[in-house]
């Protein structure tokens, strides 16, 4: 397997009312000359992930970091007039960030971007900013995205700890509760007992 440690967002830049899959965009990009689809997963509107080209080959999306990164395209990007749009459903988010996890988890993956962001740093200050961005592909703030779905998930799983603390803590105390009444049942029955077995002992 290649090195990878980064994966890279594109749109398909296509309007809502295009049917486009990774078989149509392989087709595009064929005819281009190319032996196969320059992407290695392809996200459809309903958030159906299809492969393009095998990951252990490099693509080709961005010059010059095909050789280390993963690309993924989204269906979308393009209003009907044709401009620039944000208008990738909520299922093709989760569908990436299923897909992102998943390479985390797999590959050393150190960066997370959109294609924009590796347009050339012209006035060389660190930043990719709006000005500098050679395509406005893949339409969205991939690092904005990712840092609020981040949160998201962190906030859910705190959540979901507290839950489970307080639902803890509540077990127990119940048990507790429950145990102390029956060492009182065990206590006051021993007494009850005590006192028959010596009441029967003066009567004996
Ligand atoms: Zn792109």
């Amino acid at each position: 397997m290649r090195n990878i440690n980064k994966v890279i967002i594109h749109a398909s830049a296509t309007k809502p009312n295009q049917k486009v899959n990774a078989d149509i965009i392989r087709n595009w990009h064929k005819s281009k000359g190319w032996l196969d689809i320059g992407y290695h997963f392809v996200i459809l509107p309903d958030g159906t992930i299809e492969i393009g080209r095998p990951i252990e080959k490099a693509g080709a999306h961005v010059k010059g970091h095909n050789f280390d990164s993963i690309g993924i395209c989204l269906i979308g990007g393009l209003n009907l007039k044709g401009k620039p749009e944000n208008n990738f459903t909520e299922n093709q988010f989760n569908s990436l960030g299923l897909l992102v996890d998943g390479f985390k988890w797999q590959f050393n993956i150190s960066e997370i971007k959109g294609h924009r962001d590796y347009s050339p740093d012209k006035n060389k200050d660190g930043k990719i900013t709006k000005n500098e961005w050679v395509k406005v592909c893949p339409c969205f703030d991939v690092g904005e995205w990712y840092e609020s779905r981040t949160k998201e998930i962190n906030t859910g799983k705190s959540k979901m700890e507290k839950q489970a603390k307080d639902g803890m803590v509540k077990l127990f105390t119940d048990v507790d509760s429950n145990s102390n009444d029956n060492n009182k049942n065990l206590n006051s029955s021993r007494k009850r007992k005590s006192r028959r077995s010596s009441s029967n002992s003066t009567n004996g």
